[in-house]
């Protein structure tokens, strides 16, 4: 794909062209995905991982922070309470922890689909394929998994991989040939991220034709590597992405012109560095999908894998009605339903040169 071209519209600063991208991606996402928004209700289960990845607040080293795990009684209230707000989905999601058993998981799964209507996406990591399989089994519909970039040697230093593992790229294509629906993403301005690498993630969500698309700014976390500055991976200021809000929308808006019939969310990460209308402006420029927060309230700070996470204190009740307000008020409607994607037949070849 046009790479060259998409690298100039990361590196773009005129207001005005990128009113006209912005513009373009508002309205091929109207065309799509349509006015419709879909809320995904998130439910950290566990903050416990056993990976070392130097971006994220919950890497195993981090012995300062306390761990929790919820238990099966309050998965269960957090989806019920998901199907009393009215949500369409609810995102189990988590650290890669092991003391989730897989099949304690999959009985969770199973009676979530049994007692409500909810669409079940997973969001644990690298487990293994037998598990992955267990949990499609028991009736979850969707997975995320972030390549988080595409850049070998970077993902690397920032994701030590386990000897012997699957890469995230392979394990995507066998959760697909699971029958999962597949969502994958990146973090915007990571440090070592080069414009045209960022292009590259760009064109490799739409090779691996993917079902949702999460991006969100980096933010660092002073408990890691990457956020204390003893791991430094720095390019000329000329190549290094900036890990800036207008960066996101960029982001954003050009994986709706790569990947027209996606569901894409306007990520936390976002309302985290705009807490005033990140949501709404990323819902206005390329984004179709909210995740409110269903967490627990005393769990909530504790799933820090960033700091200062937008809506730790905030009740499920509040997070629900203040969502609504912010899509209505900006002429969105909440989705009915569990908002699958609905994919074209026909991909019309994308343009970046207007
Ligand atoms: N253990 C799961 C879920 C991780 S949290 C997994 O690895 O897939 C979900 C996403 O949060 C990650 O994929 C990453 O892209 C993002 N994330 C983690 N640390 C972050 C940080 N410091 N700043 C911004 N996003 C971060």
């Amino acid at each position: 794909m046009h790479t060259d071209e998409i690298t100039n519209w990361l590196k773009e600063t005129d207001p005005a062209r990128l009113d006209r991208l912005y513009a373009r991606a508002d309205s091929i996402r109207r065309q799509y995905v349509g006015d419709v928004v879909h809320f995904r209700g998130l439910i950290e289960v566990t903050n416990f991982c056993v990976r070392s990845c130097t971006y994220c607040g919950v890497r195993a080293e981090n012995l300062a922070l306390k761990r929790y795990r919820l238990s099966r009684a309050e998965i269960m209230d957090c989806a019920k309470r998901a199907a009393m707000l009215g949500y369409g989905t609810v995102v189990l999601q988590g650290g890669e922890d092991y003391g989730i058993a897989p099949a304690w998981f999959a009985n969770i799964i199973r009676r979530i689909k049994q007692e409500t209507n909810l669409a079940v996406t997973l969001s644990m990591g690298e487990r293994n394929e037998w598990d992955l399989a267990e949990w499609r089994e028991a009736g979850a519909d969707r997975y995320l998994l972030r390549f988080e970039t595409s850049d070998q040697e970077l993902y690397h230093k920032i994701h030590p991989s386990v000897p012997g593992h699957p890469t995230r790229l392979a394990l995507l294509r066998k959760l697909r040939q699971m029958g999962y629906e597949v969502g994958s993403g990146v973090m915007i301005g990571i440090p070592g991220q080069s414009y045209a690498s960022l292009a590259r993630d760009i064109a490799l969500f739409r090779e691996l034709d993917l079902d949702m698309i999460g991006v969100g700014p980096y933010i660092p976390h002073p408990a890691t590597p990457l956020g204390n500055g003893s791991l430094a991976l720095t390019l000329p200021p000329d190549e290094q992405v900036p890990a800036t809000e207008d960066m996101s929308y960029k982001v954003i808006a050009l994986a709706r012109l790569a990947c027209p019939d996606t569901n894409i969310p306007s990520t936390t990460a976002l309302a985290t560095i705009n807490a005033t209308n990140g949501r709404e402006l990323g819902l206005q420029r390329g984004a179709n999908v909210v995740m409110p927060n269903l967490t627990p309230v005393s769990c909530r700070p504790l799933y820090e894998i960033y700091p200062s996470k937008a809506c730790v204190t905030e009740e499920p009740t509040d997070c629900s009605q203040c969502l609504r307000g912010r899509v209505q008020s900006i002429g969105r409607r909440p989705a009915d339903g569990p908002g699958n994607r609905r994919k074209l037949d026909y991909r019309p070849q994308p343009q970046f040169a207007f």
